[in-house]
């Protein structure tokens, strides 16, 4: 079949991660995923039941809640729109999937600008998708014990009765198994065929439980990240079987970097006496995509660790596509907050944070990635109200991320006085000047003793985060910010051992 001559039919899961983080409940989640993955795979089947004949190699790809296809005739396409779309709703219950066609044209010489313009309607459609389905809901008699936004139907026994609708029991339905951590026990075997760290009943049984064995106690992380401007690479590419390499390749990428950190930091912990739990839980994996839940104290590792080595690991792929750009950058979120801080929220929050980490990517031309994160400490779930009351020096480029990480752990290992730190920290909310005072005269304490050590570790983390000294006075930069802040929010979350890197 001609890539150019040909129809291009294009789907996205509508709202995808809406319907995976509608609930608190990690099983519904996992079940969320679990099902969308596995409807990532079935939707070859469902355009097979349409062209039977349909070489498999039209299927321009089929992962992260979409898929493209080529087809022979506008028939054909309209036809596979609506088998899909019908399947889709069919086994979810509550998510749509939007598909679009595009005819056959000859404007465009590469095949990424053909899927360039294919992506572009589709996200037209979408939103105008987006405002039909807020419809208003009638009132129920009871409404699901999880989502709170659909009638409940059915009474799970094994839950102190608890009411559920019909989606919400799907979603838990495909919950007590996930496919990424199959994924991930598969990788971990292939590395060492006896490696017995990670079973498959460490998976957790709860965020609680994720909690249970972080630190500090009861805390988690929830980790998104995506790769930046990645439309801006796929529209380069020439052909169609450049495009499903490249595809293929970023994908496979993504999944190494993950399984990488996850093996690296998500050993299993001791949860009571008898058994063990992997302190990670991966939701979305596809595409240049990721969520995780971890333990908050491996939370930054693992996002950091994740950025760092897909910018590395792009190298190669582009080089491969005769692309001119040296390499793909990463932007992400980091949340940390208690397991039991509502998960719709921390995910609103992620994504907050994943744009603000954008911003700084595009500030410096995509060529490094950023990360940023914030503490949740209150129940409030406003990001700005959060963290407006003192000046900090987040997002952070990845090096300069991993330089706080370092400095944390040179200040636990030097023993520094966290009662010091805190007492500077609480100077930030008392304004410039108290701040300054703060920061000037625990320098002054320090330098007197005798062993110069913590003063100069102290100095220099001033100094590496840009205040000058020159008339300039810590905390501040010159632009009035601080990663003081930033180091001791951080603090409790990064844990003394672990190499620098
Ligand atoms: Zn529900």
């Amino acid at each position: 079949m001609n890539e150019l001559t040909s129809w291009i039919v294009s789907f996205d899961t509508d709202q995808i991660k809406n319907y995976i983080f509608s609930t608190n409940r990690l099983k519904e989640i996992r079940g969320a995923s679990s099902l969308l993955l596995k409807l990532d795979r079935r939707r070859k089947k469902w355009i097979k039941n349409v062209v039977p004949g349909i070489n498999e190699d039209n299927i321009v790809y089929s992962a992260g809640g979409g898929t493209s296809v080529l087809l022979d005739n506008e028939d054909q396409a309209k036809k596979v729109i609506a088998e899909v779309s019908r399947n889709f709703l069919d086994k979810t219950v509550t998510a749509t999937i939007t598909g679009v066609l595009l005819p056959p044209t000859s404007i465009f010489e590469l095949f990424g600008q053909r899927m360039k313009q294919a992506g572009e309607q589709l996200r037209q459609a979408k939103e105008a998708k987006a405002e039909l389905t807020n419809l208003p809901v009638e009132p129920y008699l009871h409404l699901c014990h999880s989502c709170e936004k659909y009638p409940a139907v059915e009474i799970m026994a094994e839950r102190n009765n608890e009411l559920l609708c019909k989606s919400c029991a799907v979603k838990r339905s495909y919950g007590d198994r996930s496919e990424f951590y199959q994924e991930f026990l598969k990788y971990v075997k292939k590395q060492d065929k006896n490696n017995q760290i990670w079973k498959k009943e460490m998976l957790p049984k709860d965020l609680d439980t994720i909690g249970k064995v972080a630190y500090p106690p009861g805390y988690i992380g929830l980790i998104a990240l995506d790769g930046n401007h990645m439309g801006n690479f796929l529209n380069k590419l020439k052909k169609k079987e450049d495009y499903q390499e490249f595809s293929k390749r970023i994908n496979c990428l993504v999944m190494d970097q993950t399984f990488t950190a996850l093996k690296r930091y998500g050993q299993p912990r001791r949860l009571d006496t008898e058994s063990y739990v992997a302190p990670f839980e991966i939701v979305i994996m596809g595409g240049d995509d990721v969520f995780l839940i971890t333990a908050a104290d491996i939370a930054i590792e693992v996002a950091l660790s994740i950025a760092e080595g897909f910018e590395e690991g792009s190298k190669p792929i582009l080089e491969g596509a005769d692309m001119l750009q040296e390499k793909i950058t990463m932007a992400g979120g980091v949340v940390l907050a208690h397991a039991k801080f509502p998960i719709p929220a921390m995910y609103k929050i992620s994504e907050e944070l994943q744009k603000s980490a954008k911003k700084i990517c595009a500030e410096n031309k995509y060529q490094t990635g950023a990360l940023d994160f914030v503490v949740v400490s209150s129940s409030d779930t406003d990001l700005e109200e959060m963290r407006s009351p003192i000046p900090h020096y987040r997002p952070y480029l990845c090096k300069n991320l991993r330089k706080l990480v370092n400095y944390i752990r040179r200040f636990k290992k030097e023993e520094f006085p966290t009662s010091q730190l805190q007492a500077m920290y609480q100077s930030l909310f008392a304004g410039k000047i108290n701040a300054q005072l703060a920061a000037i005269a625990t320098l002054g304490r320090l330098c007197q003793s005798q062993d110069q050590k913590k003063y100069k570790l102290l100095r220099n983390f001033f100094k590496d985060f840009d205040v000058a000294f020159n008339g300039q006075l810590p905390p501040w930069t010159e632009k009035k910010i601080t990663a003081l802040a930033d180091l001791v929010e951080l603090y409790p979350f990064i844990g003394k051992e672990g190499e620098e890197k």
